[in-house]
């Protein structure tokens, strides 16, 4: 899997891009049902999913700094001299199987994503 942009990520209007990479992430649209399938047309200013899908691309360029602070922490130091993972509280080096931290990463390294064409 390729890397994802590097960040931080910007949004101009519909449009949220690195600029580092010069590379657009996403562009803002609304979809719509159309029989079985779900299609995407361009968001425009005042439309009924504006707020929403501006409000979410708030979320989308904040991703890059979200990931660096989950990337960040990981083990705590104990009194005893050990160490805890801060999220799944597992005991250094490992991770509890269900470990949301470890999940996350996962997901953003493609592992065990889904991609639906
Ligand atoms: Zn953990």
């Amino acid at each position: 899997m390729a890397e994802h942009s590097s960040g931080p990520w910007e949004q101009t209007g519909t449009i949220i891009w690195s600029p580092s990479s010069k590379a657009v992430v996403c562009n803002l649209s609304e979809p719509y049902p159309d029989g079985y399938l779900v299609k995407h047309q361009e968001l425009r200013l005042g439309s009924q999913g504006w707020d929403e899908a501006m409000a979410n691309g708030s979320l989308v360029i904040t991703a890059p700094a979200l990931l660096a602070l989950v990337e960040a922490v990981e083990w705590v130091h104990l009194a005893w001299g050990g160490m805890m993972c801060a999220w799944c509280k597992g005991i250094y080096p490992n991770h509890a199987p269900d470990c949301r931290r470890q999940r996350a990463l996962a997901r953003v390294r493609g592992e065990g994503n889904e991609v639906q064409a």
